[in-house]
């Protein structure tokens, strides 16, 4: 019997893949989703989402669902970086702030995720598990062991969101180098009957341990920890039951060590780490890690790619934003793609983005892990790179790493002739439509379809892109957000900016062109007049 066939199989169903499925949909390909687990995992993984996901979510109508289940969905007032605290307020309204949060559990971000891949028509395979590919010229062999026995499907492309220790980038001989750390972590769901949250919020009186604050990761002498009440992060979480993280320096350590851990363990680090015995009751979930540093060599070798984990993984949060934007970057290129209509080089730009932006998050991670070392040398270090938090550029600037919002694409003809928005997200521009409907880019995006702005007086420039209209969606409009930050702008479906005219230039349409054939392919063939 013949192989069922699939223009794209995505390997793993958790949030990466979700969400790559999704785009997918809005792209106009119904992608075969495999996850061999058969239930959404219980596993208390990710808090929330921190960075540049979270508008990009706004921009595919996917955050107003996500905040009815948030503690917090917005810009947020402070962060830490590291060991260092990143005060916001010193930037002027909290709505200067350039980190923005979504404080979700993981599993339901994942629900939501699922949910709207349902919307969308399209679906997931749970209990099918990927057991074997055979890549070649023109596509992916694959063998599968799902509920009812094995089979096989052949895919034109098969994208590897499986997580960390990816089967798929293992099976497609893709190196993963990076560093794994010689701290040990613990983690535990738990009870600390005894602890009190403090007035305002922001520390818990722990009988024997004092005041201990709630804002991030606390260096002590004898490693790190951090206390965390769940209901800060989830609305029904009952109260008492706390998220308690300990980090020790072991260099022996070259796994996680053995056998699962226990709340005796967990306790007795949290002594060596803090100085305190802490009463802890009813783990609900106990887990023992080494911090890995890792990414992919390459995000695409021929018909086999990487999103999330699978491409890479960080010391210090933030995969999520990356993993969720990897996929956001890849569904409308792929989906052009296997549609036959993607421009030369327009699936290679998936790498070159999105390693780039990989990296940089490498990058901030690391130094975020290294200012928290014990030494000497390090606590100079962090004084002073405190002391330069005074400066509100410096501190936009790692607030912006952290967001990723620092990472501009190389677009083609990249230069000084580069409108300075092009390369990185559209801002959300408030527009009337020339029929005197208000919008902004936000709503305009959600097909996931590219946008053309034209905001000049007389619609220099809409006519342009005349040939495109069957892929991109045209607007002339009056900007309402002041200051005008350019007379058009063509955006992307995954919401970047590829292109963008100066206010008041003097040829408003000047390079539009180029960018629409890089980016959509070349125009509509016009029709045969009658007659001809
Ligand atoms: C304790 C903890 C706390 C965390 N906190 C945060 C946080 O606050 N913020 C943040 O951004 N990140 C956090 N993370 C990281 C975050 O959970 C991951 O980055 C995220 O889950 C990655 O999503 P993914 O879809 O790439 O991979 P995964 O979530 O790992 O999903 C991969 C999926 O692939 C499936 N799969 C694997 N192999 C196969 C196969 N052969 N066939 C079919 N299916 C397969 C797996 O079952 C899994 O469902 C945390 C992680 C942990 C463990």
């Amino acid at each position: 019997m013949a192989a069922e066939e699939a223009g794209v199989v995505i390997a793993g169903g958790g949030p990466a893949g979700l969400m790559l499925a999704a785009e997918l949909m809005l792209g106009g390909t119904e992608p075969v989703v495999l996850e061999r687990l058969p239930e959404i995992s219980e596993i208390p993984k990710g808090n929330g989402l921190v960075g540049q996901i979270v508008p990009v979510l706004d921009y595919r109508g996917l955050l107003d669902p996500i905040r009815a289940e948030a503690t917090f969905a917005g810009p947020i007032p402070a962060f830490s970086f590291g060991p260092l605290r990143l005060d916001f307020s010193g930037l002027g309204a909290v709505g200067a702030s350039p980190l923005h949060i979504a404080a979700i559990p993981q599993r339901r971000l994942e629900r939501l995720l699922g949910e709207r891949l349902a919307e969308l028509g399209g679906s997931i395979r749970r209990g099918h598990e990927l057991t074997a590919l055979v890549p070649d010229e023109d596509g992916v062999t694959l063998e599968v062991r799902g509920p009812d026995g094995e089979y096989s499907l052949r895919a034109g492309y098969l994208v590897g969101c499986d997580g960390a220790h990816s089967p798929v980038r293992k099976q497609a001989g893709i190196g993963f180098p990076g560093i794994t750390s010689s701290e040990v972590s613990r983690i535990g769901r738990l009870f600390l009957p005894t602890a009190v949250i403090a007035p305002g919020g922001a520390a818990v009186e722990v009988p024997g341990a004092g005041r201990l604050t709630l804002s991030g990761v606390v260096r002590t002498p004898g490693g790190a920890y951090s206390i965390m009440p769940l209901a800060l992060l989830d609305k029904n979480a009952p109260p008492g039951l706390f998220i308690v993280f300990t980090s020790e320096e072991d260099p022996t350590a070259t796994t996680a060590g053995d056998g699962p851990m226990t709340l005796d363990e967990l306790r007795a680090s949290f002594r060596r780490v803090l100085g305190a015995d802490v009463e802890m009751t009813e783990p609900q979930w106990l887990t023992r890690t080494i911090g890995n540093s890792r990414q992919a060599e390459r995000y695409r070798v021929g018909r086999v790619l990487l999103a999330g984990d699978a491409a890479h993984i960080f010391g210090a949060g933030g995969s999520l934003n990356v993993g969720l934007l990897d996929a956001v970057n890849l569904g409308w290129k792929l989906a052009a793609q296997v549609a036959g209509q993607a421009p030369d080089g327009l699936l290679d730009s998936y790498h070159a983005e999105r390693y780039l932006a990989g990296r940089r998050a490498l990058l901030q991670t690391r130094a975020q892990k290294a200012l928290g070392a014990a030494d000497e040398g390090t606590a100079a270090i962090r004084e002073l790179f405190g002391e330069l938090l005074r400066y509100p550029e410096a501190l936009r600037h790692l607030g912006e790493a952290i967001q990723g919002s620092d990472v501009r694409y190389p677009l083609p003809g990249a230069g000084a002739g580069l409108h300075r928005l092009a390369g990185y997200l559209a801002p959300d521009l408030r527009v009337e439509a020339s029929d005197g409907r208000p919008t902004r880019v936000a709503e305009l995006l959600r097909p996931a379809r590219g946008v053309l702005l034209d905001l000049t007086p007389d619609a220099a420039v809409a006519g342009q892109a005349a040939g495109w209209a069957d892929r991109i969606t045209v607007l002339a409009a009056r900007a309402l957000s002041t200051p005008a930050v350019a007379d058009a702008l063509l955006i992307r479906p995954d919401g970047y900016v590829a292109w963008a005219a100066e206010p008041g230039g003097p040829e408003p349409a000047r390079g539009l062109e180029e960018a629409l054939r890089t980016w959509f392919g070349g125009p509509e063939p016009t029709a045969p007049s009658r007659g001809t």
